[in-house]
């Protein structure tokens, strides 16, 4: 299903990212806490009154082109709200008047056609308020709501009129049977060319049906007897009103086209290597538990001798450090060179996203993984792993339950991992493992 989106603007400092993380439930545990791994948290999942959407924090969005001009880089974030979401709450700082920038952001959101919601942050006495929010019913937004993102207050209030201002959307009635891909990557890394080479070899079977969302184009097809979907997260952009997309437009895109997909082809051009906006794009792939392949695209410009391969291979991997399970591919979109292959490769991965393991195998095994390897002590108290479980699948999930969670320090998970690597595969897929404790 394709969620609404509610974005948050408003100058800095006013609480966007307080509120945001607010709603959002804080930052989301990381299972697999990978150290020095940044990851992008400007969008994310929320959900109230059971009614999913998904959150972005225009604030973290920061612009390169835009020089250092704070009011042309909001300017553009009240933009991208407006294109992007389905209602934008603007957080001025009730502590204060509203100043010319607030007057900036209200001008432009006046001009959207999208339900804006005025949220006056950082209110300490509730009783007071009104004379204090006066000057800012000349923004013609209507009158501010209250909320202290800090202390939660009133923010329930403020979610219940987003909720009650989002659209309905129309359920995405794919089998589940049909595999979901999507196309990512930068502007120019030649999406475009790799959908149309792809469905060109195809059965397609509707040709593009736009309106299962509004910024993809979701083209069923059959492969030798399989249903795929393509998401072409570029096919849209041509119709975009924001003429020159910003890398990071994009990038929000790409992640709404992450969170419906079953497998991701991350393309990253064979020219200018793997981007920062790339390393976004795959963490997030990686914490949304999907089946990934790297496809390097633009292989027919580079001048190659037998070594080339492996020295790229090299370099990605050094870039996308935590990604070292996804499988990789050289084509040329253009030429069509091994574009023939990828979705053997996709189907390899989706299956792999969904393996099960069974508790005695995985349990006889673990037994050997600790007898070469016995887990460190720490303070003379050594870790005892009773026994391990599979849980989940897409991605697969194990609980290993142990007798002190503390014990279990982050050199030793990432050992089992590899062994559960080394046995299991799970190439192109994450693996999440939870530590539980039992007596
Ligand atoms: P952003 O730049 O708009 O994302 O703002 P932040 O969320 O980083 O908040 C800026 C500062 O305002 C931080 O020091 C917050 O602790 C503070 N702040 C956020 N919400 C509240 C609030 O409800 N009350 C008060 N008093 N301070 C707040
Ligand atoms: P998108 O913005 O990611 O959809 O990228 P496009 O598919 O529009 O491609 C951007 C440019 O790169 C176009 O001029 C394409 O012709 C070119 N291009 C795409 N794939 C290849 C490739 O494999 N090799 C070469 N040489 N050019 C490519």
């Amino acid at each position: 299903m394709s969620k609404p989106i509610v974005a948050i603007v408003g100058r800095p400092n006013v609480g966007k990212s307080t509120l945001f993380n607010r709603i959002t439930g804080g930052l989301v545990a990381i299972v697999e806490n990978m150290p020095g791994v940044t990851r992008d948290r400007l969008y994310r999942d929320a959900e109230w009154l059971g009614r999913k959407f998904a959150l972005i924090d225009t604030g973290g969005i920061e612009f390169k082109n835009e020089g250092t001009a704070i009011s042309s880089q909001m300017r553009r974030q009240a933009e991208i709200a407006m294109e992007e979401a389905d209602v934008v709450i603007f957080v001025v700082d009730a502590q204060i008047s509203p100043t010319p920038d607030d007057d900036l952001i209200a001008r432009t959101l006046r001009r959207s056609g999208k339900p804006v919601l005025l949220v006056a942050n950082k209110v300490e006495d509730f009783k007071q308020v009104e004379g204090q929010l006066y000057d800012y019913l000349s923004f013609g937004l209507g009158e501010p709501i209250p909320i202290s993102a800090v202390h939660g207050m009133n923010t329930g209030d403020l979610l219940d009129l987003v909720i009650s201002n989002l659209p309905e959307i129309d359920e995405e009635e794919y089998d589940p049977d049909v595999i979901r891909i999507s196309v990512i990557g930068r502007p120019n890394v030649g999406k475009s060319s790799l959908v149309n080479n792809l469905l060109g070899k195809e059965r397609v079977i509707v040709s593009n049906v736009p309106g299962t969302t509004r910024d993809a184009i979701d083209t069923p097809f059959e492969h030798e007897g399989r249903h795929y979907i393509l998401i072409d997260t570029a096919g849209m952009r041509r119709k975009s009103r924001i003429e020159d997309l910003t890398e990071q437009y994009s990038v929000v895109r790409s992640l709404r086209a992450v969170d419906r997909s079953d497998a991701i082809l991350m393309l990253i051009d064979a020219v200018d290597g793997v981007t920062e906006q790339d390393k976004k794009i795959a963490g997030y792939a990686e914490d949304a538990g999907k089946a990934i392949v790297l496809v390097v695209n633009k292989w027919d410009l580079i001048q190659k001798d037998e070594k080339t391969i492996n020295k790229f291979e090299k370099s990605i991997r050094e870039e996308l450090g935590f990604l070292q399970y996804a499988p990789t591919m050289f084509i040329s979109a253009k030429t069509g060179q091994r574009v023939n292959k990828i979705l053997d490769l996709v189907d390899f991965v989706v299956e792999q996203n969904s393996t099960r393991v069974t508790t005695a195998t995985l349990n006889t095994l673990l037994r050997e993984w600790v007898h070469l390897n016995p887990p460190p002590t720490d303070k003379g108290r050594r870790l005892k792993i009773r026994y391990i479980t599979q849980v989940g699948v897409k991605p697969p999930t194990f609980v290993f339950f142990v007798n002190d969670p503390e014990l279990m320090h982050f050199s030793y998970k990432r050992y089992l991992e590899n062994q559960m690597r080394k046995h299991f595969g799970f190439e192109g897929t994450p693996i999440r493992i939870v530590i539980r404790q039992k007596d």
